[in-house]
């Protein structure tokens, strides 16, 4: 199944109205009632049944009448109201190739009105496997919502704001340009990841550089927890940019040397094989008899002085709270099982595209203009485009 961002411009009003109201109905609903979408979407003539069809037949809302009837969203169907919103901000104008697919993402070329192409990153937690644990159950108890919807919204905002906040601190990454329910928009980086690059200039420089960023953002109070040669990217000129947020901590996570130690060890290894790095285990000992072989150049957690919290002011202005990375955690470190998120179901077939050249969106620019809230009530006075950006879920 192909992001065919050609349904997107044949949906109306109406279609986006009815979309919405089943995103706002899973706030509260795995599955939402047809009759509770009918009043949220109020829609003037009546008519939701036939629009329900409508976006069942394009695949964004999935149907299911095993406890009662009802809907909720699939991906695609929370992609084309991420991409609304951005087309409607102004954000981009065009989505073009899929560049990128990642453990729990879905990376495409996006264009804005100028020609600018920029990445666009779909956050699709819930669609591989989870490191399922089996405790803590009492966790999801409480929030009976819980689902991947609101994950993928948690991961993007997470991912967001560090990727903001790092390049404030003149770390390299993408420059992050917007974001929306799943989605973030940020630049494209011309180059591959590392896994990809076969031979470099200047390995030595490379490797010192990558091992350098690793000890700096510890130096900020952060580790990535996920820094390899997959979320490296490499330019012509050897030029290094970081990727991939989600999942980094703060050095005062409790297993934060663990996950120091486990960047170090992943860039170690990398290039020793790749490149034939070879370490040198110093010792102001002119004997090498006398070198204690645990004791190397490698960077030592507890030798670097590191600011705990550092970046939180940053990461606050973002609309990322201490709150959001509590839930997110939980959920990355394991706490969540798969099957408390059945509901996000194994939609991969809706992510995997394929497109060539870029589809550009002329979108009906009205926006529904009326909201509810979890009990179905209308409030004319809330923007339902942004829902995706407004509370839990
Ligand atoms: P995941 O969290 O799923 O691993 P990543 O953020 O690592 O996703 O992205 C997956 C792949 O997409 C990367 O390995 C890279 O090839 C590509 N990619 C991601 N972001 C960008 C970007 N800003 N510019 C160019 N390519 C990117
Ligand atoms: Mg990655």
């Amino acid at each position: 199944m192909k992001l065919d961002v050609d349904v997107l411009r044949y949906l109306s009003k109406d279609d986006f109205r009815v979309l919405t109201a089943v995103e706002m109905g899973m706030r509260n609903h795995e599955i939402v009632p047809s009759e509770l979408i009918g009043r949220i979407a109020s829609l003037k003539h009546g008519g939701t049944y036939k629009v329900l069809k409508n976006l069942l037949k394009h695949k964004l809302v999935h149907h299911d009448s095993s406890k009662y009837d009802g809907f909720r969203l699939t991906y695609l169907g929370y992609d084309f109201l991420a991409i609304k919103t951005m087309v409607n901000r102004g954000v981009f104008t065009a989505v073009g190739r899929q560049i990128g697919v990642g453990k729990e993402s879905d990376i495409f070329e996006v264009a804005s009105e100028d020609g600018t192409v920029m990445a666009m990153k779909l956050h699709r937690l819930g669609r591989t496997s989870f490191r399922a644990v089996k405790s803590k159950r009492d966790y999801l108890r409480h929030r009976s919502s819980f689902n991947w919807l609101y994950l993928s919204r948690l991961a993007a905002l997470k991912e967001f704001a560090f990727m903001k906040a790092l390049e404030e601190h003149g770390f390299p990454v993408p420059n992050a340009v917007d974001c929306n329910r799943h989605c973030v928009v940020m630049s494209l980086i011309q180059g591959y990841p590392l896994v990809q690059v076969k031979q470099l200039q200047n390995p030595d420089t490379v490797f010192e550089t990558i091992i350098g960023l690793v000890v700096r953002l510890a130096e900020h109070g952060l580790i990535h927890c996920d820094f390899n040669e997959f979320n490296i990217m490499i330019d012509d000129d050897e030029k290094v940019t970081m990727i991939d947020f989600p999942q980094m901590v703060s050095v005062s996570h409790r297993n934060a040397q663990m996950y120091f130690d486990r960047d170090i060890e992943c860039i170690y290894k990398f290039f020793g094989k790749r490149f034939n790095l070879s370490f040198e285990e110093h010792s102001d000992d002119i004997d090498n008899s006398e070198v204690d072989p645990d004791e190397s150049s490698r960077p030592s957690f507890s030798s670097i002085t590191k600011t705990a919290g550092f970046l939180d002011k940053e990461l606050a202005a973002s609309g990322f709270t201490r709150k959001d990375e509590d839930e997110i955690q939980k959920f990355i470190e394991g706490d969540v099982e798969e099957d408390d998120l059945s509901h996000g179901e194994h939609d991969s077939e809706l992510c995997q595209t394929n497109i060539k050249g870029f589809d550009s969106l002329h979108l009906d620019q009205e926006e529904p203009t009326s909201s509810c809230n979890e009990e179905g009530q209308v409030d004319e006075n809330l923007q339902t485009s942004e829902a995706g950006q407004s509370g839990d879920p």
